[in-house]
């Protein structure tokens, strides 16, 4: 079984070739184009990747030595994500698909997160986890619990009421006139900072669920107020005040998590999406592990922000249950786990 997945949800474009459940190729094309903008300029990005998405595929193929006509199927994220974005990938797959005579998978770009800890990068043994477990999926859109029970049945105990961690790091790092994407520059910052430098306000919201917007907030007014004594204090202390925002976002993050891992009695416990990139996060988890008794699972950084091997990995997954789509299913912005 050899499966195309195709992903173009938002400024990624991004095509990996997976043979039998090993990762032959993952190709993605980054949009240089927002960081001028301080964010994802949705016009820009579908423009972008309607010129990426033929060399990228095509590069992926070659990378991974395969020939369309070997392929078995093409895979795509259907959504969550930006619609013109989504369209181009999508639009592709199922002209590429209809032209090879394949089946068309779609797949929910969230499912994708997840499931990217069964990618495998060779045929050896490799530590993955086993059904049920929970996953903390962290990324720009979505902050949620989720109890995995099977590839395709997963339920959300918990998530986000209002901003996902990304987005607030995302807005924190561009209220300090940091770059964009916000997320890899506060991570570097952090490391040479004192996390308990400074506190901002924490959410108090029962069950699973998050709230990051007050801490944004938070986050905000403390820095004006600072900068009436010093207008150059976020140059003075950009180190403890990005080491200091990581903690609190790890923080707010991990008690819900052990929470949840309490109750279920699950300790098998991953973390997905562009957030758990992040080593103050990633740290966390090898801490509960030593801690608590916890299986972690923390994917390799490639797998962390958007690719197209967690596409074409699902769609290896649903290749099996011939769970295929047919030509007129939409592209969707908004798409939950059910
Ligand atoms: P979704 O998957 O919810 O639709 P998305 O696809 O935009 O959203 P991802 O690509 O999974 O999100 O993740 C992007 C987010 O990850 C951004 O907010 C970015 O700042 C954040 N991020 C990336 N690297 C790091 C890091 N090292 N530390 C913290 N955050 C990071
Ligand atoms: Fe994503």
């Amino acid at each position: 079984i050899v499966i195309l997945g195709i992903e173009s949800s938002c400024d990624d474009t991004s095509a990996a070739v997976i043979r039998n459940g090993v990762l032959l190729s993952n190709v993605t094309a980054s949009q240089a184009v927002h960081e001028a903008y301080g964010g994802v300029v949705p016009e820009l990005a579908s423009r972008a990747h309607q010129q990426n998405v033929v060399p990228v595929v095509d590069q992926a193929l070659k990378r991974a030595g395969v020939t369309k006509e070997e392929l078995s199927a093409v895979a795509f994220t259907r959504g969550p994500g930006l619609m013109g974005s989504l369209l181009v990938g999508v639009s592709f797959a199922k002209g590429f698909a209809r032209a090879l005579g394949i089946p068309m998978i779609e797949v929910n770009h969230l499912q994708g997160h997840v499931l990217a800890h069964f990618i495998k990068e060779d045929e050896g043994d490799h530590d993955q986890p086993e059904f049920p477990f929970l996953c903390l999926l962290v990324s720009g859109g979505n902050s949620q619990i989720i109890l995995v029970k099977a590839y395709n049945d997963m339920e959300v105990l918990g998530q986000t009421i209002d901003d996902a961690a990304g987005e607030a790091i995302d807005k924190c790092s561009k209220v300090m006139g940091l770059g964009y994407p916000g997320g890899p520059i506060i991570d570097r910052l952090a490391r040479q900072g004192n996390p308990q430098a400074y506190s901002f306000a924490k959410p108090h919201i029962g069950g699973y669920d998050y709230s990051f917007s007050g801490l944004k907030t938070s986050f905000l007014y403390s820095l004006r107020d600072w900068m009436k004594e010093d207008p150059d204090f976020i140059e003075h202390h950009k180190e403890d005040l990005a080491a200091s925002l990581e903690h609190t976002i790890v923080d707010i993050l991990m008690k819900k998590l052990r929470q949840a891992v309490k109750d279920t009695g699950i300790r098998q416990v991953a973390v997905a999406g562009g957030v758990s990139a992040n080593n103050g996060l990633r740290n966390a988890f090898r801490e509960h592990a030593d801690k608590y008794g916890w299986k972690i699972f923390i994917p390799k950084f490639s797998y962390t922000t958007d690719n197209a091997a967690m596409i074409a990995i699902t769609g290896y997954f649903k290749y099996q249950d011939k769970d295929f789509c047919t030509i007129d299913m939409p592209a969707y912005s908004r798409v939950t786990l059910k």
